[in-house]
């Protein structure tokens, strides 16, 4: 069969992010200042969703010519597979349309989190919504293809090691880059582990399911030497929601990135409080560059309330602290526009994010994705559901004591506060642009570094992290 991937870059969608339901970039206000951060985010060329990378390399070993277009339709296909985001559902919805108009032969399957939470948008269509990890296509295609239109379950896979490697052919895989990361490009995505086993009622990554599923190390390192030889990747951003809960597999991964033929970069996402010191040590001297963490809010009460588990002030600012003298960039999320906030609870937010002052600063304005258990709680408080407008840079709640507008200004003037500081510069300029080392810029004794002990083969007997770790989230559970 020939099967025809479509997919867009319009509208700045980062299609892998929140769960699928994908984001947008940070887009206006705070004037030539707002202006200077959105350059910075726009010099990025995303990489195509990993969801796409995994399909074509199934359908093929299935025996299948696989085709992508790119906001064209590629003519002729007997299967076109959308994947559609939040953002760019309009433009989704207008292919689908147009294939159906000018292919009628042909099958149209939807994968990804769309087609399990948002069913309704699709309900006219003569379509097949696929439910579950699109992956799954590689055991279930032909028992979806009997079904001419609706939903079929799929699940989701149990062993992510019988899968085979992305396949990044069709993509223009030598252009991805991704800078608030890196400074070595092209960049591959690459996930270890899928789901999370934490409880943060707004988060979309656990809407399918609330458990996580790990791959060997030695099949991630595998895929990531492949990844260098075949496509030049330079540096790697992990995908996992939650890198790290597995202490024992994060050495032994970090233990083979060592051995691989050239020093890579790479990226995680986690929780603050489940990477030690000694831990990002290790990971550090074979090639972490960036950590992506929530921070969220500094008030325990909100975080709690959304069943978040808070980590305490001084663990944050002592893990910022000790990724930046290893010279580790960190992504810091904060959130404002929650229902009952105020524009002090907001102005507490932006003054801790810099107090805090990790590299980046993200701030997002609170977004109901569909399916969240956060959704159900504040269905009440939505002022727009066109979830087109879901871009977590958009205020789309009623607020018990703000204007959505007020709200847009406290976000921009987030980021131009955050940015336009000397702290700033002085502690993360040599992070992002290396050259400023030679000023004396980020300058630390070696002394005060956590010591990077990584392990060898016979060795490794480090404890896994036990439910103790983890107990502040199991008491907000
Ligand atoms: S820790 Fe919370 S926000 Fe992060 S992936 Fe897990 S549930 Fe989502």
């Amino acid at each position: 069969m020939k099967i025809v991937l479509w997919d867009t870059r319009q509208l700045d969608v980062s299609k892998d992010f929140a769960g699928g339901y994908g984001v947008g970039q940070y887009a206006s206000g705070g004037g030539y200042q707002g202006q200077i951060v959105r350059w910075f985010y726009k010099r990025d060329h995303r990489p195509t969703a990993l969801t796409f990378a995994y399909l074509t390399s199934i359908f093929r070993q299935l025996g299948h010519e696989v085709h992508f277009g790119e906001d064209q339709i590629v003519a002729g296909g007997d299967v076109y597979v959308f994947n559609p985001s939040l953002i760019t559902l309009n433009l989704e919805l207008a292919a689908i349309r147009e294939v159906i108009r000018t292919q009628p032969a042909a099958r149209i399957l939807i994968v990804g989190i769309l087609a399990l939470t948002l069913p309704a948008a699709f309900a006219e269509l003569p379509v097949t919504l696929v439910q579950g990890e699109p992956e799954q296509l590689l055991w279930k295609l032909d028992e979806v293809l009997k079904q001419q239109s609706g939903a079929v379950a799929v699940g989701s896979i149990q062993d992510l090691d019988a899968l085979p490697f992305p396949d990044w052919d069709l993509f223009a895989p030598r252009k991805f880059r991704i800078g608030y990361d890196f400074t070595q490009f092209p960049t591959g995505l690459i996930q270890q582990s899928r789901g999370c086993t934490f409880t943060c009622n707004y988060c979309p990554y656990i809407v399918v399911e609330n458990k996580t599923r790990f791959r060997s190390p030695e099949s991630v390192v595998d895929e990531m030497r492949r990844g260098i030889q075949q496509y030049g990747f330079r540096s790697f951003k992990f995908r996992d929601p939650l890198f790290g809960l597995d202490r024992k597999r994060v050495l032994r991964l970090a233990e083979l990135i060592g051995q691989l033929p050239r020093k890579v970069q790479f990226s995680i996402e986690s929780r603050i409080d489940l990477l030690k010191p000694e831990t990002l040590a290790v990971l550090s001297e074979v090639g972490l560059a960036s950590i992506t963490v929530g921070i969220e809010s500094p008030d325990e009460a909100t975080l709690r309330h959304y069943k978040r588990a808070p980590v305490n002030d001084d663990k944050q600012r002592q893990f910022i602290e000790t990724c930046r003298r290893l010279g580790i960039r960190t992504v810091a999320g904060f959130m404002i526009g929650f229902p009952e906030d105020t524009a002090q609870s907001i102005r507490r937010v932006l003054r801790y994010a810099r107090l805090v002052n990790p590299t980046f600063a993200n701030f997002n304005i609170v977004t109901p994705y569909p399916g969240t258990e956060f959704y159900k709680q504040v269905v009440q408080d939505i002022a727009d559901f066109d979830v087109t407008k879901y871009n977590v840079y958009t205020p789309v709640m009623k607020y018990q004591h703000l204007t959505a507008a007020e709200v847009s200004a406290w976000h921009a003037r987030g980021f131009t506060k955050f940015y336009n500081r000397w702290d700033w510069l002085k502690a993360h300029g040599h992070l992002v642009w290396p050259a400023l080392k030679w000023l004396g810029f980020g300058y630390r004794p070696a002394t005060e570094l956590p010591v990077a002990v990584v392990p060898q083969p016979a060795t490794i007997a480090l404890p896994v992290m036990t439910s103790a770790d983890v107990s502040d989230d199991r008491k907000v559970a």
